[in-house]
């Protein structure tokens, strides 16, 4: 069958108005915000008094080490929440929210793709409720209130070569990533170089994300470091007096964003941190929200499970209190044949061997899913160019590890496509096996963590990191954060740091760069490779071909 494309798909769904879907859940109108006819924001008032309700089943959606065949997790979250209300459970789909500037360069969208896609999806890519305005906003106003410190006499004592606090904006702008500020003479203060990272990098991002409520969002961001003194002594977003007017800029950000798929679900879609230097999930309120209206909450962590899954059970659950009730681990017969060694365009011809030898890779996956105590399920999400013998090949390896594959074809045909696994799903979220625990204890040493992390999660046979790297570390212990979790940023390609390495490599050491402290956040990351954090546009960028038709209609996005 021939799709349109993902945006001709969108523009002619079905929607029901927000107010209907909200009616799906329970939320009185009165407690519905509307951002136009198809978008609102849960009140929290709300959201306060459904705090005394039992949750639902929470179900994680990650996946192999992305290739470049692509795997489809998002389509896959949305794909299961619409199979399982099409087998008569009150699901609820959770997602992040998607980064304006990567659209404009060369990235997919960011609400699945298909007949399994969140609706509206132009406006989720582009500016959508605006909580990444408001983000920038809330980022740039510390930012400058630092800088205004320092002008007027610095009482602080911040060591200027010691500020840690950059610019963010949510656009691909690479000629921002080291900038000179303060030019042009005394009245404009002190220059000093700095530099701007993309929105979803900053750390507000990943506090928003984070934070229970209103009250743990403002203490949260007041426990931002954002300089050191000349006697290296932290000075925090508190000592600025910034958190407060940051609460207020973000007040409605705090809000999850209800909007619904294709097949009329609804969808949280709220915040988006990076899923290198953050842990990668939506937003803590959206998905403890949608467990208390829902049976079950399907959710999607970003990368492969090595760092998604990894980082949404040791940080997002372990901080939340989350119990997650079954994975689902999405696998492609394409990408299995990429980590089997075949190239990007020989994807099209049959070859069952190359997807036997890319199998350990899922393997490896499945076995770390199951060591938190989180019973799994494979996804194969099924692509046109797929045979039944291939399809097969994976079903036959994963049954050899004592799981089950189930093939998907919601990308085509929507939730009747995707029964069999929501069954599945079902059977294991109810069969009451999961014993969800995190990898290691929050009393364990900080470099120890990274290490275990390192050992049980990539394989490897430890960590190697110069003695300035560990003192820090050490530094951070004697000061009181020594029991926060740690978010390791490594590329997402490979469980070692080489990005071209596929498949299930042993033997490798894990390499640590660098540390930094978002004691907001509230954990270490720990750097393992190069990690950008204000990306660049390609040389022929989306945004040449992105306008709008003669019907007002966005064209060129997707
Ligand atoms: P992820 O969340 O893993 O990054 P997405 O779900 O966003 O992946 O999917 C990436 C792209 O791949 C989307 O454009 C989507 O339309 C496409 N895609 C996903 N599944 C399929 C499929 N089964 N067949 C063809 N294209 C697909
Ligand atoms: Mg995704």
């Amino acid at each position: 069958m021939a799709l349109g494309s993902d945006i001709e798909i969108a523009r002619a769904a079905k929607k029901l108005p927000i107010q209907a879907i909200g009616a799906k859940l329970g939320i009185p109108e009165a407690d519905l915000l509307p951002y136009g006819h198809d978008k609102a924001k849960v009140g929290q008032g709300f959201i306060a008094s459904v705090q005394g309700r039992p949750d639902g089943k929470l179900i994680l959606v990650t996946a192999i080490n992305p290739t470049p065949a692509g795997e489809g997790k998002t389509t896959t979250t949305v794909g299961l929440g619409d199979g399982l209300n099409r087998i008569g459970k009150r699901a609820v789909v959770c997602i992040r929210e998607a980064s304006l500037g990567p659209n404009f360069g060369m990235k997919g969208g960011a609400a699945g793709g298909g007949m399994a896609q969140v609706v509206p999806m132009e406006e989720m890519n582009l500016h959508f409720t605006g909580d990444f305005h408001a983000i920038t906003s809330a980022h740039n106003l510390l930012a400058a209130m630092i800088d205004n410190h320092i002008y007027w006499g610095n009482t602080l004592d911040i060591d200027q070569r010691r500020i840690v606090w950059r610019r963010v904006m949510d656009m691909n702008d690479r000629a921002l990533r080291d900038v000179v500020t303060s030019l042009g003479g005394v009245s404009n203060g002190f220059p000093r170089q700095t530099g701007f990272d993309i929105t979803v990098a900053s750390e507000v991002m990943a506090i928003l994300c984070l934070a229970r409520d209103l009250a743990d969002l403002e203490r949260r961001l007041g426990d931002i470091v954002v300089a050191y003194t000349r006697a290296k002594v932290p000075v925090t977003c508190r000592d600025i007096k910034a958190d407060g007017a940051m609460t207020v800029l973000l007040k409605d950000a705090m809000q999850p964003n209800l909007v619904q798929t294709l097949e009329n679900t609804p969808a949280f879609v709220h915040g988006g941190p990076f899923a290198n230097i953050a842990h990668g999930c939506n937003s803590v309120i959206a998905t403890t929200t949608a467990l208390k209206l829902g049976e079950y909450v399907v959710t999607e962590a970003g990368f492969g499970a090595d760092l998604g899954a990894e980082k949404f059970f040791d940080i997002k659950c372990r901080k939340a209190g989350l119990r997650p009730a079954a994975a689902v681990i999405v696998a492609t017969v394409r990408a299995m044949k990429m980590n089997g060694g075949v190239a990007k365009a020989d994807l099209g011809a049959e070859n069952v061997a190359a997807v036997r030898a890319g199998c350990p890779n899922l393997g490896r996956h499945i076995g770390n899913v199951q060591s938190f105590g989180v019973p799994v399920v494979v996804a194969i999400n099924h692509f046109t160019s797929d045979t039944p013998a291939e399809v097969q090949a994976v079903k036959d390896y994963v049954a050899g590890l004592g799981a089950e594959a189930v093939l998907c074809k919601h990308w085509a045909e929507g939730s009747a496509g995707i029964e069999e696994l929501a069954r599945k799903v079902v059977a294991l979220a109810e069969s009451g096996v999961a014993d969800f625990a995190p990898l290691y204890p929050d009393a364990m040493g900080l470099f120890d963590k990274i290490e275990t992390v390192a050992r049980r999660i990539y394989h490897a046979e430890g960590v190697v990191a110069d003695a300035g790297v560990r003192d820090q570390l050490k530094a951070w212990e004697d000061a009181g954060h020594g029991h926060l979790p740690v978010c390791i940023a490594k590329t997402q390609y490979s469980f070692t740091t080489d990005p071209t390495v596929r498949g299930a490599p042993v033997g490798h050491s894990i390499p640590l760069r660098e540390v930094r402290l978002s004691a907001g956040a509230g954990f270490v990351v720990a750097i393992c490779g190069e990690i950008m954090t204000m990306p660049g546009l390609p040389r022929s960028p989306s945004a040449e071909v992105i306008r709008l038709n003669a019907d007002g209609d966005v064209e060129g996005l997707f």
